[in-house]
């Protein structure tokens, strides 16, 4: 009565299939963010940015941790 095609070999590879895929995007996304040098000094920024005002907060975009250099969350530099 149950004829689905479904076969626990199946269901096994989509969820697998799911958490690789997912853990691709996931990786890729930290990678792009991660990699992100500061405009002033080349500081390699953390992926895990803590908006320092409103805007940051509101707009995206971080600080340099090192230099104190702002900029948008592109990347591009910005004056204060
Ligand atoms: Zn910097």
């Amino acid at each position: 009565m149950f004829d689905f095609d479904f076969t626990p070999a199946a269901i096994a590879g989509a969820i697998i299939g799911a958490i690789v895929g997912g853990g691709a995007v996931l990786t890729v996304a930290y990678k792009i963010r991660g990699n992100t040098p500061c405009p002033n000094c080349g500081e390699k920024l953390p992926a895990l940015r803590l908006p320092r005002n409103a805007r940051q907060f509101m707009w995206g975009g971080s600080s340099c941790p090192k230099c104190g250099q702002e900029f948008d969350r592109f990347g591009e530099g910005r004056k204060t």
